[in-house]
């Protein structure tokens, strides 16, 4: 592919404005690290849904990126259409090419894969800064403002929602996965005190369980029975019981209730004093969000299904959230994620930051975890680190006591496993100059 310095103007007479829009001046072009490829992959036989991509530049320095949903559909955005502004374009120009790819997928609608594919492109540029600057993220970013994050353990499965067995399963829809030493959402129904002991003598001192979602399966989430009900608290209450004060508890109703069912929820999870309820609305109307923490009194986290700036400015604005979640590789990438939780800062509400959804989404949100003092907690799913992680990325985090590590390596301080970008799998694609 040529490269598109000076793009040509189909129409005669009418100037050639793409790429010369937000391109920053580059009088020392000796010091411009020029992208020369970016490739996609999709290891769909390890993690469905999920795009891994690297940016190559003309430095030899390789950028890693990702994101989650919709794979096919980011990588062809990412292809297709974003490369034509980064191709042959300086690599270090994080904000310039940030700004005009949201505006040029602002001009219809902003959302979605879009969003993602400009995510997972953000995060592989500050990769390659950060390993320009020989530096980790986080330090470019202003921090460290602390030398670990804390983590709780999200109790999901190996393979929760989709799984390498065949069930590509949908968003926010998992099952309650299998029996086994990690599964931490089937053995939160089942031995729910052997789960929490177990956590605890790991060193964990919270945990987030969705104990409702099969519920919501059968009613679609209209209405709540008070037997329904009972048996999803149960086991919340016995782990309460069990042991005390020591573990955090935290609640995600995936966003499958509507509002009379979710303050029935909110009622009955009120004797297990949970941290924050999350999601148990779905997250599309804002006045109904604010109405449901007003009548419950309970504490709200809002939504990594939200994306952007502007989402989140209202949620805060009309005081309908005590904590904001964030998804690094959803919102924006690194970029957005931290202007947003600078953002939450200003409201005096902590931001979270989301996983369950790849490895270099988590390494993200551990970098502006560790760069901006409003940040509380980095969602960790144990079941995933110990497995599908592993076969994804070069290295594992960390955890003890409660916290994870910083990644100290210079730029994200993780790198993609690179026997899957070697062109063998059907789902390869590589654009290049
Ligand atoms: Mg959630």
């Amino acid at each position: 592919m040529a490269s598109q310095q000076e793009p040509v103007s189909p129409m005669p007479g009418v100037p050639a404005m793409e790429g010369k829009m937000y391109l920053p001046p580059t009088p020392l072009d000796d010091d411009v690290l020029r992208i020369t490829k970016i490739e996609t992959v999709i290891p769909d036989d390890l993690f469905p849904g999920l795009m891994l991509l690297r940016i190559h530049t003309d430095a030899g320095i390789i950028g890693h990126g990702e994101s989650y949903y919709l794979a096919h559909g980011m990588a062809a955005i990412v292809h297709d259409w974003m490369a034509r502004r980064l191709i042959g374009h300086d690599a270090l120009a994080i904000e310039s090419h940030w700004r005009f790819l949201y505006e040029r997928c602002a001009n219809f609608g902003v959302r979605g894969a879009e969003l993602r594919a400009l995510s997972a492109i953000d995060l592989a540029l500050w990769d390659i800064l950060g390993q320009v600057c020989n530096k980790p993220i986080y330090r470019l970013l202003g921090g460290p403002v602390r030398d670990r994050v804390p983590v709780y353990n999200s109790c999901g499965n190996p393979a929760y929602g989709p799984n390498p067995h065949g069930n590509l399963g949908w968003p926010g829809y998992g099952s309650l996965g299998d029996p086994g030493p990690l599964g931490d959402s089937y053995n939160l129904f089942h031995h729910p005190l052997e789960l929490a002991d177990d956590l605890l003598s790991e060193g964990y001192t919270a945990i987030k369980t969705w104990p409702f979602d099969r519920i919501a399966h059968k009613h679609g989430g209209m209405q709540i029975s008070l037997d329904d009900l009972e048996e999803a608290v149960a086991p919340l209450r016995k782990i309460r019981e069990h042991v005390g004060n020591k573990l955090e508890i935290m609640v995600d109703g995936h966003g499958f209730f509507m509002l009379p069912a979710a303050l029935r929820i909110a009622e009955a999870l009120r004797e297990v004093q949970p941290l924050w309820l999350e999601d148990i609305l779905k997250t599309d109307n804002l006045h109904t969000l604010k109405d449901f923490r007003q009548q419950s009194r309970m504490p709200i986290s809002i939504s990594e299904m939200l994306l952007t700036r502007a989402d989140f400015a209202q949620v805060l604005a009309e005081q309908a959230a005590d904590f904001v979640m964030i998804d690094p590789t959803w919102v924006g990438g690194i970029s957005e994620t931290a202007r947003l939780a600078h953002l939450a800062q200003a409201y005096n509400v902590p931001a979270t930051m989301h996983d369950c959804t790849g490895p270099l989404t988590l390494f993200a949100g551990l970098h502006v975890n560790a760069a901006v003092p409003g940040c509380c907690f980095q969602e960790t799913v144990r079941a995933q680190i110990r497995t599908i992680y592993k076969f994804l990325i070069d290295r594992e985090v960390v955890i003890k006591n409660g916290f994870a590590e910083l990644p100290r390596d210079p730029g994200l301080g993780v790198r993609l496993n690179p026997e899957l970008f070697n062109g063998d799998r059907k789902t390869y694609r590589a654009t290049a100059e």
